[in-house]
């Protein structure tokens, strides 16, 4: 936005100082020489005069040195008080005299800056085309909420029925909708209504389409804005969007307003770069200001979404404000399978497609993730021509998703493939021969987004403990591609790169946050609101000293190792089902989970 318009205003001022330029360079070629009066009268005498301007503090006109040069120069004379110079004129034929009572700047002015009057003209012109054609450039103060007004097509509008899930949420929010619908009454009986609600949760759960069906469920007008609208380069400028957005809703009361991603303006003060008096600073005083000021009974109510509740303001959150605050949840099983059936309503579905199966498979998925799961399955089904979406569709939607869309055109050398083929085997078998991790879903060497080849691994249920020993087997996990090339190759590649970062990850974690390492014991190293505060804490963490941050590294480092011995130990001792593994890669590409546990059983034969 700020952008587009330093660009805009750039070009105009070009635009000017061109212009300029252009009528300098002209006037300078016809610029005028100043004569004596005498010469003048020379001049008239020999005829060598033509188109005077006579005024009453000037003569102007254009003249000739000689009659045989035919080159006419303007020039402008004093004029004396000369009775004879209009009979002198008429003697000598001068073609054209005029005489001109002036107040005389005026017409000049205008003949020399008329260009760049004309130019203000239409810029100005312009600018106002801008703001009344829908762009609104120059309208920096106001609100860019998005209206959607009360609607009278009932099959447009969005309530509780489109969102599935939830129920804890939409509990919650029932009131609100009571008071929406019905803000005198529900007074009358007493009834107390937050100013505020905050949605809490991980971006994709249908925060924002909750907000929606509660505009929806109660029929009033929906205003919808962002965070990052308010937090401009000009101080001032969010603070007097959010005093238009409060305005606006007061004018459509009863109505709802919401604004997603309010961390980007409810971040604590004093936070950040630049000290804390920052326009951002104004932007969330004014809001606060806002907020206090309505009255509800004026039935506007605000609804705020964010995913990082840890990073707003305490005053945001007080009595008062946001007083109501709501965590919506990643959906369970039943919620998945909920949500697909929402989704899966506007396709149609093959009778192969289990959506049972599906909400199984995509543990951890949230609502965007499963509305796009729908979306592409629809989307593969279309391209193959098919008349019904096929539980192939969905399977292969969820590969893309999780991983990205195949890369067919990817080339391999063979070599290349046999080590992508040894390094995802090796992960397979270590997943495959440890007791605690999740099923192996497919294993494949066809490169899928960034990576060459991949495991899927899907856990069969929602987890949401996680294990010190089930730790240790991912990591262990995660270094059985590794390990599988060292051991075949004597060689490694950098193939492993993302699965070192993750395990070093992993195993810091353990280490600082969950108080899984003897040596550092149960205390937490995780720093508050990590990462949030650049302005506050550049650099390291000063609370510990640099003994205790050696022993985190070398707790870090037991634990990597430990898991990449045992990796090794796995493979080793497996290393003829490794490489049956790696045979039926190489020819069919991918493998199932079932396809593992058989080459595995028909290994122990041999
Ligand atoms: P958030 O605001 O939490 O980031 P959105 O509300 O924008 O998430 O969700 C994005 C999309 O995901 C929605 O438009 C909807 O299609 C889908 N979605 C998310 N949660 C649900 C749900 N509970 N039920 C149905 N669809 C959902
Ligand atoms: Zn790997």
């Amino acid at each position: 936005m700020i952008k587009k318009n330093t660009w805009f205003i750039s070009f105009w001022i070009m635009l000017f100082i061109i212009v300029f330029m252009l009528m300098n360079f002209s006037r300078q070629k016809t610029r005028e020489i100043e004569l004596e009066y005498s010469r003048f009268k020379q001049y008239i005498k020999t005829g060598n005069v033509q188109n005077v301007l006579v005024g009453q503090n000037f003569i102007k006109g254009e003249f000739r040195k000689s009659s045989s040069n035919n080159i006419w120069q303007k020039f402008k004379t004093v004029p004396m008080n000369d009775p004879n110079l209009i009979k002198d004129m008429e003697e000598n034929n001068i073609i054209k005299f005029s005489a001109i009572t002036e107040n005389g700047w005026l017409g000049p002015l205008f003949i020399s800056w008329g260009p760049v009057i004309l130019l203000v003209l239409l810029f100005s012109w312009m600018m106002r085309g801008m703001v009344s054609g829908g762009k609104r450039a120059m309208s920096f103060g106001k609100t860019k909420a998005k209206l959607t007004k009360k609607s009278s097509d009932k099959s447009k509008k969005i309530t509780f029925k489109d969102v599935a899930g939830c129920e804890e949420a939409k509990e919650e929010l029932q009131e609100v909708i009571e008071f929406l619908k019905e803000p005198i009454k529900f007074q009358k009986l007493g009834g107390k209504i937050p100013k505020g609600v905050l949605l809490f949760g991980s971006p994709g759960t249908g925060k924002t389409l909750l907000a929606k069906a509660v505009a929806g469920e109660a029929d009033v007008p929906f205003f919808s804005s962002s965070g990052s609208e308010f937090v401009e380069m000009f101080v001032g400028v969010g603070a007097s969007r959010i005093r238009d957005l409060f305005e606006q809703g007061r004018k459509s009361a009863p109505c709802l307003l919401f604004i997603d991603e309010i961390d980007a303006v409810g971040r604590h003060r004093f936070a950040g770069i630049g000290g804390g008096h920052d326009e951002r600073e104004q932007t969330l005083n004014q809001l606060l200001v806002e907020m206090d000021g309505f009255n509800t009974r004026e039935g506007v109510i605000l609804i705020a979404a964010t995913n990082r509740p840890d990073v707003l303001d305490p005053a945001l959150l007080r009595p008062g404000r946001f007083d109501r605050q709501i965590i919506v949840q990643k959906p369970d099983l039943k919620g998945r399978e909920e949500i697909l059936d929402v989704h899966s309503k506007k396709i149609k579905l093959d009778s192969t497609v289990s959506l049972n199966i599906i909400a199984r498979r995509t543990s951890g998925f949230v609502g965007a993730d499963l509305a796009n799961l729908v979306n592409e399955a629809a989307l593969l089904a279309a391209r193959n021509n098919q008349k019904t979406v096929t539980m192939r569709n969905m399977e292969e939607a969820i590969d893309r998703i999780i991983a990205g869309p195949q890369r067919k055109s990817h080339f391999m050398s063979n070599k290349e493939k046999k080590i992508v083929a040894y390094h995802e085997a090796g992960h397979a078998l270590v997943a495959k021969l440890l007791p605690s991790i999740d099923p192996i879903h497919k294993v494949s060497i066809i490169p899928r987004g960034p990576a060459l080849g991949y495991v899927l691994q899907i856990p069969e249920e929602d987890r949401y403990l996680t294990s010190r020993s089930e730790f240790l087997d991912k990591l262990t996990i995660l270094f059985g591609g590794r390990v599988a090339e060292e051991i075949i190759f004597s060689e490694i590649t950098t193939g492993a790169r993302d699965d070192i970062a993750k395990a070093t990850e992993i195993a810091r974690k353990m280490v600082t946050e969950f108080g899984m390492s003897n040596k550092i014991g149960t205390i937490t190293f995780q720093k508050p609101n990590e990462e949030i505060f650049l302005g506050r804490d550049i650099s390291k963490d000063s609370r510990y000293s640099d003994k205790t941050l050696e022993i985190i590294d070398e707790e870090i480092k037991i634990l990597i190792n430990m898991s990449k011995s045992k990796a090794s130990e796995v493979i080793k001792n497996n290393i003829l089902v490794l490489n049956n593994i790696v045979i039926s890669l190489l020819e069919k590409e991918n493998l199932t989970g079932d396809d593992i546990d058989k080459i595995i059983e028909a290994s122990k034969l041999e």
